[in-house]
């Protein structure tokens, strides 16, 4: 609400001030990288090194690359290739929401399909301190916790790390079917110089 003297609404207030107290408090966030259209390396390889451009984002780590079968969607899909990159960054979620979303449109992803074939999709698994249910940005992700191509990587990148609400992102691996989800040994990300 606001009164008639107040120079903003209230919620832009509440933004701003949620910016002037994350640029003084830089947060830990993981952030979930998949394709399985084109040059599936290249697309990874493009959207951490556009992460890494961000002002306010610095990557830390970058997890190995995994290949891994299409869930859900329709049939006849190509296999995936499947990264996590963590993170520190002094943007809100939302910002760092807006930010993977410009990132796959970058990278040409269409939306044609829910859950059908991408150039590039990018998800924000974990934000510190952070739990939304919102369905525009669900936190901790809603289906990181079952899904292996998403906790095989992670793992690989935080061995400790824990999904807030669920536990032990090693625990929530073992528990699950990782059957369709291999390391690719000979391929590598590197961090954006
Ligand atoms: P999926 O990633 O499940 O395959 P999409 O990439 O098409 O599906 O995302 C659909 C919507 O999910 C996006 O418009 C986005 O606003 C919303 N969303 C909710 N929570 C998250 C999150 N943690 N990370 C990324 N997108 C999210
Ligand atoms: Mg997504």
């Amino acid at each position: 609400m606001s009164t008639p003297n107040s120079p903003m609404p209230f919620d832009v207030a509440d933004a701003l001030d949620e910016v002037e107290r994350t640029l003084h408090d830089p947060r830990t966030a993981v952030v979930a990288l998949g394709s399985n259209l084109g040059n599936r390396l290249e697309l990874l390889q493009g959207a951490v090194d556009a992460l890494g451009e961000t002002p306010g984002l610095r990557i830390k780590a970058v997890s190995g690359v995994f290949e891994t079968d299409p869930v859900g969607g329709p049939n006849g899909q190509g296999s995936y290739f499947n990264a996590v990159v963590l993170l520190r960054t002094t943007l809100p979620p939302s910002s760092l929401l807006e930010r993977g979303n410009a990132v796959e449109d970058a990278f040409n992803r269409t939306r044609e399909v829910r859950w059908g074939p991408r150039t590039l999709d990018v998800d924000i698994l974990f934000y510190e301190g952070v739990v939304s249910d919102d369905p525009r940005l669900t936190l901790p992700h809603p289906r990181a916790h079952e899904r292996a191509f998403v906790l095989a990587p992670w793992l690989d990148v935080d061995p400790s790390a824990q999904v807030p609400g669920h536990g032990a992102v090693a625990e929530l691996l073992a528990g699950v079917d990782a059957s369709g989800v291999h390391r690719r040994p000979d391929l590598e990300l590197h961090l954006p110089q």
